[in-house]
């Protein structure tokens, strides 16, 4: 069916921009979760929103499935393509529109990068707001698919809070527009975060934010986690909001110094990064609150940033910290679950306990301000076994998450690695209840099917929940 639908696609999109050749293909085999992998079907580079709802409507008349990719950095594979499906990316659609400061607000295409849009206005003295650590290549469509986060969105939200309206073409070839003005349901919102299960976005207005007077940066290092995560309990307790707030523990130093030579403190059981912007006497002001926090929580050493590069400097050990693994072990899975910060200690004794009861090492580097936490699991994919039991450390960690009140995903999604965990958050009501969502936008099922939902159905079929241990729980249990 695809090979009849390549024809097609050849006329409605120029000939280089529909990749067959199976070399190329294998460029768009995975997204940053490597271990999924899958070769598409054929792969298309359009340049306009009509050229996108044209592709669809082919997939519609043939039936085949189809998957927007931004810049594959993903990390739930949820653009992990179909080998019987169309992969439609937007690494084409990269122009900034427009630009309007009076509205603080910028249009953008699809597979404009996160960092450009703030290089488009900084010089103005604007950027926007929502930083993942992979910024400087994500693009803005696959962030409003994920409703990506970052280090600053503990003060100022996610992705869902930033994007004012998208233009999106629809899982049966229209082009719509959502707005945050529309009256009624918030389409909007049901959309950002819907990982490329509702259609596919090919204009996105989004706000932008003015650069704050001051920004102070601390690092605070600490002897134990439990210092670094009662100073964090003790900085929002006193009613303050830091633009950041993230932790690493010793593992995660070990390989961030291995990797990008960070200079944290010697002997530190854990280092938070604290970041206050805004006024700048009420930067002041909160800072020597911070500092004497951290201090009555133990912490042995505190630097401050004195210039942009110390700045720099200070976050690169955090913001190298996911690659600066590979460093110290041949492979590892990077987990993403959410606890209600109060629970983050019982939750890091839990992930010790684990890592005894299967000699598996974890690294735990987390947005320790909104409980976001990012556990590396290690393992050697050398050893037999080792990844099978990597895999349940990083499953049993979800069930803490789970079990603790919080979430199996704070901001990487679920794609196609935690689809199998969404019947331990969620009941099957729930899920019905958010399949009814998908298919009042795609009744077919044939935009990004597989992802997400446990049990792929079509609407109307009787849903099959799975529930229970993951599968290799039983083999090696
Ligand atoms: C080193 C590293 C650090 C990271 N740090 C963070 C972090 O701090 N915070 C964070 O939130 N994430 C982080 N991520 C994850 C990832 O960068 C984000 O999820 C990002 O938003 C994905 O963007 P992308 O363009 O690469 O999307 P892709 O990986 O290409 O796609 C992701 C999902 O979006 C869908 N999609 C893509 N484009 C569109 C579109 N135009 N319309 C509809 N659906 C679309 C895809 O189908 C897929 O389901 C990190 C990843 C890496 C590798």
């Amino acid at each position: 069916m695809v090979d009849q639908l390549t024809g097609r696609l050849r006329e409605v999109l120029p000939d280089e921009a529909v990749i067959t050749d199976p070399v190329r293909l294998r460029t768009y085999e995975c997204d940053g979760l490597t271990y999924h992998r899958a070769t598409p079907g054929v792969v298309v580079l359009p340049e306009t929103a009509e050229q996108i709802a044209a592709v669809v409507r082919l997939c519609q008349e043939f039936q085949v499935p189809f998957v927007a990719r931004g810049s594959g950095t993903g990390l739930s594979g949820g653009a992990l393509p179909r080998s019987d499906g169309v992969l439609i990316v937007t690494s084409r659609m990269r122009r900034v529109l427009s630009v309007d400061l009076d509205a603080r607000l910028a249009v953008v295409e699809p597979g404009v990068t996160n960092l450009a849009i703030t290089e488009a206005v900084r010089d103005a003295g604007y950027y926007y707001a929502p930083d993942p650590s992979s910024q400087q290549i994500c693009s803005i469509g696959g962030n409003v698919a994920e409703n990506s986060g970052g280090a600053h969105c503990l003060k100022y939200g996610f992705t869902v809070n930033h994007v004012l309206a998208v233009e999106l073409v629809t899982p049966d070839g229209d082009i719509v527009d959502l707005s945050a003005m529309d009256a009624g349901y918030d389409l909007l919102g049901a959309f950002i975060g819907s990982e490329g299960t509702l259609g596919i976005a090919t204009k996105i207005t989004v706000r932008l934010s003015r650069t704050p007077e001051a920004v102070t940066t601390m690092l605070a290092a600490f002897t134990t986690i439990e210092g670094g995560g009662r100073a964090v309990s003790a900085i929002i307790g006193a009613g303050i909001v830091p633009a950041a707030i993230e932790m690493m523990d010793a593992l995660a130093i070990e390989a961030a110094e291995a990797a990008v030579k960070c200079e944290y403190p010697a002997g530190a059981g854990a280092v938070l990064v604290v970041e206050l912007d805004g006024p700048e006497t009420e930067v002041e002001t909160q800072f020597a609150q911070v500092e004497r926090i951290c201090r009555e929580a133990d912490a042995f050493e505190i630097r401050v940033a004195a210039s942009a590069e110390e700045r720099a400097a200070i976050w690169k050990g955090r913001k190298s910290a996911f690659a600066a693994v590979g460093r110290i072990s041949p492979a590892y899975i990077v987990q993403d679950g959410v606890v209600p910060r109060t629970a983050l200690g019982e939750v890091l004794a839990g992930i010790d306990r684990l890592q005894e009861e299967f000699g598996i090492r974890v690294a735990n580097v987390f947005h320790a301000g909104d409980g976001n936490l990012h556990p590396l699991v290690l393992f050697d994919d050398g050893v037999a076994g080792e990844g099978e039991r990597a895999e349940i450390v990083s499953g049993r960690i979800l069930d803490l998450c789970i079990e603790h009140g919080g979430s199996i995903t704070g901001e990487h999604g679920v794609g196609v690695d935690k689809s199998r965990y969404m019947p331990r958050m969620f009941t099957d009501e729930d899920l019905d209840t958010m399949q009814l969502v998908r298919c009042a936008f795609d009744p077919g099922n044939l935009s990004n099917p597989g992802k997400v939902f446990p049990t792929p159905r079509l609407c109307g079929e009787v849903p099959v929940v799975r529930k229970g241990p993951h599968p290799f729980e039983a083999e090696l249990l």
